[in-house]
């Protein structure tokens, strides 16, 4: 059902919410635009902008390492100011009453954390970029410290242990999904009863799976999506309309 309106589509969505035990939230860019974040793959984005870096180049390359860092430091701004949104604070309500054990994200804003879900519950299909790690022994390294070296060298540095390159810790074009992280968002599907599928176009594989994935296994399957998306056909309920609209009702206070 394509909800008519937005009110339609609240109330639609509470019976499914209230009905439900065991809720999974998959959340898009769509969640974070109110929030100052840019959509990396809109039209207009910078990955339209700047052709994305391959995670080889990143690997044999200094100067692409270097380039890679002036770009993250440049959407600092972005980054630091953003705040949870409606969308963000709606699902840590339902985290907090126990209805959704946790959430799986395409997003790499850290923002499902900043909203009060706990780290290890929030299932992060593309990485985070708000830190950085080692490629080689994984040390967890803050962006503080890699904007100091990289402004009195000029160059992207290393680790300080062991030699191996630091990148910010998100899932970059050529690299492997995270094994973890997929398994893990497998287990909650399979094991959820109503699937959110929140801002995303559900066009990104292996992630788009999920929703399907659930359905199948005999979830009720919700889309909140300013586009349609090629799953709406087999969707219980689909709401095209502002997130933070829609799912604001659910934001306990
Ligand atoms: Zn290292």
């Amino acid at each position: 059902m394509i909800a008519p309106d937005v009110e339609t589509g609240i109330a639609r969505l509470r019976e499914l919410i209230d009905a439900a035990q065991a809720i999974v939230p998959f959340t898009g860019a769509g969640i974070s635009t109110e929030c100052g974040i840019p959509d990396f793959r809109s039209p207009g984005g910078i990955w339209t902008k700047n052709r994305p870096i391959q995670f080889d180049e990143f690997q044999s390359s200094q100067e692409m390492r270097n380039e890679a860092w002036r770009r993250r430091f440049a959407m600092e701004e972005h980054f630091s100011r953003a705040r949870p949104g409606r969308g963000h604070l709606a699902l840590a309500s339902l985290y907090r009453v126990g209805k959704a054990p946790g959430v799986v994200t395409q997003n790499i804003d850290n923002l499902h954390q900043s909203s009060g879900i706990a780290a290890d519950d929030v299932v992060e299909l593309h990485g985070n970029n708000t830190y950085a790690v080692c490629l080689r022994c994984a040390k967890r390294y803050e962006l503080r410290w890699v904007k100091d070296r990289f402004g009195a060298s000029g160059q992207a540095p290393d680790c300080s242990d062991c030699g191996g390159h630091i990148k910010s810790a998100t899932v970059s074009f050529g690299q492997a999904m995270p094994e973890t992280a997929m398994q893990r968002a497998q287990e909650m599907t399979m094991a959820c009863d109503l699937f959110l599928a929140i801002g995303s176009s559900l066009v990104v594989w292996p992630a788009a799976g999920f929703p399907l994935m659930a359905k199948r296994n005999g979830a009720r399957l919700v889309i909140l999506n300013r586009e349609a998306t090629e799953l709406d056909e087999i969707a219980d309920l689909v709401v095209r309309d502002d997130i933070g609209t829609v799912l604001s009702p659910f934001i306990a206070h």
